[in-house]
């Protein structure tokens, strides 16, 4: 008998794979620049080319289970930017996936799914698009969500290094760009983006006292409080800098025992997390042997559609520091109301 959800992991793993390689190639080349939409969010050619073909496999292996991803065709749809769907075409044809432009568009519009339902994915084609666009970290992340619990997680991080990750710029050498996955129950793995040769099980740190821990947070202080999370890191003794790196590769190096802690601290109100922004890295690090929760200890709740609506911000620990992490969060915001 194979393991549950053999047939999902294989699927999302190749799925993901060949997305990498489309981002990787785009953001070589800064091929076709920046469309932007009308959240005045930069997005590439490689975001729609990489939702397009993750969610075509998904739809040729499991055609009745929902995507929820973040991008549409909308945009595509407009006259002025028939130029912008034909660079991605290009780039599909290059991975050896030819379609017409219906073809492309509705690939990319079948993760337009918005309601929670018992058994859907969940796409982020590129996660931390402006990393993506500095030319530094980035993520393609997919999950598979039934019954409210995450089952399948896969990160592509292909600028992530298979090993030390130092600082959040690309590693220029060869065992550069990581592929790491999980299925409930079976441990978290991480795999060469190229090639299957380091395949190899991942864990998290032991790390008991917070003034030995290394943190990480966003790149962009919008998306995270740098000014709560300094303080929060004063107060656990904290000396080092933290790791500042974009997208879901935060995750990825928690995971794997590179860095204890990543803290989402709200930088705005009445923001709610979108559940693509960490779906696919939070069943790594659970299953890497890490916890995750809401500032408020809740676990995540992904039963309400496109958002963590009931959740507020992110906490994600190695385990062991998790409940003295969520008391200094929370002393954090008892300074700001006073
Ligand atoms: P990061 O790479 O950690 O900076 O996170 C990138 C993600 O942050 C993007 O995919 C956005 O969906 C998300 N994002 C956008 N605005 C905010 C915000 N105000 N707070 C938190 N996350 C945000
Ligand atoms: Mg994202």
């Amino acid at each position: 008998m194979p393991q549950p959800y053999t047939h999902e992991l294989t699927t999302a793993l190749e799925a993901v794979r060949l997305a990498s390689g489309i981002c990787r190639t785009v953001q070589t080349e800064m091929a076709g620049g920046v469309l932007t939409k009308e959240d005045a969010s930069p997005v590439t050619i490689a975001d729609y080319a990489s939702q397009a073909v993750i969610c075509r496999a998904i739809a040729l292996c499991f055609p009745d289970d929902p995507i929820i991803g973040e991008e549409d065709a909308t945009a595509l749809r407009q006259k002025k930017n028939s130029g912008f769907v034909a660079q991605i075409q290009r780039e599909l044809t290059q991975v050896g996936i030819e379609g017409e432009t219906e073809d492309v568009l509705g690939w990319i519009d079948r993760g337009g799914s918005e309601q929670y339902s018992q058994r859907f994915w969940t796409l982020d084609p590129i996660d931390g698009t402006k990393g993506f666009v500095r030319g530094d970290q980035f993520a393609i992340s997919l999950a598979l969500i039934e019954k409210g619990e995450i089952k399948v997680g896969v990160l592509g991080c292909p600028n992530l290094p298979q090993e030390h990750t130092t600082d959040q710029t690309p590693s220029d050498n060869n065992d550069c760009g990581t592929l790491l996955f999980a299925v409930r129950g079976q441990g978290a793995r991480q795999t060469g983006i190229d090639n299957d040769s380091q395949e190899r099980e991942i864990h998290v740190t032991q790390t008991q006292l917070t003034e030995q821990a290394r943190f990480c947070e966003s790149y962009e202080s919008a998306h995270s409080s740098h000014g709560r999370s300094a303080r929060a890191a004063e107060i656990m003794g904290i000396t080092r800098p933290p790791l500042r790196i974009d997208s879901q590769a935060k995750y990825a190096v928690v995971a794997r025992g590179e860095a204890d802690i990543y803290l989402r601290l709200p930088a705005r109100k009445g923001y709610s997390e979108k559940i693509w922004d960490h779906a696919g890295g939070v069943l790594v690090v659970e299953e890497a042997g890490g916890k995750v929760t809401d500032l408020e200890g809740d676990p995540l709740n992904w039963t309400h559609g496109r958002t963590l609506a009931t959740n507020r911000g992110v906490i994600v620990t190695n385990g062991p520091l998790h409940e003295r992490v969520l008391e200094i969060v929370e002393a954090t915001a008892r300074e700001q109301s006073t």
